[in-house]
């Protein structure tokens, strides 16, 4: 909670975890969330199968109306949508980033730039990659708004620009997200060289005003 401030960030998950990073921006009726992965150990003699398993072995948390409906889930229930917007955004195709996105909730839109979207459609097309969709459609992926580098996306009374910056996952993006009071800045998983290092810089340029995550 910021004293002085109505912008209020929850770090839900990946806090003490490398990746796994789930974290709420709220501004009034207004909330955004970046990432939307798992922490996973490959070496783990138990892997979860499921949604069910993943919140039972704590290694998602469980939110509030951000899961598809359809799945049955025992020992947690949503309690009554206050929020009027509501999006998720992607900052980059590794799994403790995504692994989870088909199993959000289908009414809310989830952003990311347009080189992850076509990553992660092309990385899941045995629909191995991430956790399958709970109702299969056409595509083994929930729906997703490819944006372009730098667009800007107006989320309620919340303004997330996708900017792209260097890491060894191609469509890597940071986001600058303003608030009416208070701009943050979160990098995602960056690195200050590679082949888009001026991406970077001009990412951490835009950010040196800004609280960083
Ligand atoms: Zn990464």
């Amino acid at each position: 909670m910021l004293k002085d401030k109505k912008t209020k960030i929850t770090f839900h998950n990946g806090i003490l975890t490398i990746g796994g990073t789930i974290i709420e921006i709220a501004y009034e009726d207004s909330r955004i969330f970046f990432d939307f992965g798992s922490e996973y150990d490959p070496a783990s003699p138990h892997q979860p199968k499921d949604l069910q398993d993943l919140l039972d072995m704590n290694l998602v948390p469980y939110l509030d109306n951000m899961f598809d409906p359809s799945i049955e889930l025992k020992g947690y229930e949503s309690k009554e949508d206050k929020f009027k917007d509501t999006a998720v955004f992607l900052s980059h195709v590794h799994l403790d980033h995504s692994k989870i996105i088909n199993y959000l909730n289908p009414s809310v839109p989830l952003y990311m730039l347009e080189g992850t979207k076509s990553l992660l459609n092309t990385l899941n097309i045995n629909n191995d990659f991430l956790f399958p969709l709970h109702n299969q459609g056409e595509s083994n992926v929930r729906e997703i708004n490819g944006v372009k580098e730098n667009e800007v996306v107006q989320v309620g009374k919340i303004k997330v620009k996708v900017m792209p910056v260097d890491h060894d996952a191609y469509g890597a993006s940071g986001l600058l997200i303003e608030t009416p009071d208070l701009v943050i800045s979160y990098t995602g998983d960056i690195r200050l060289h590679g082949y888009r290092k001026d991406a970077t810089l001009n990412f951490c340029k835009e950010s040196e005003n800004c609280d960083v995550l």
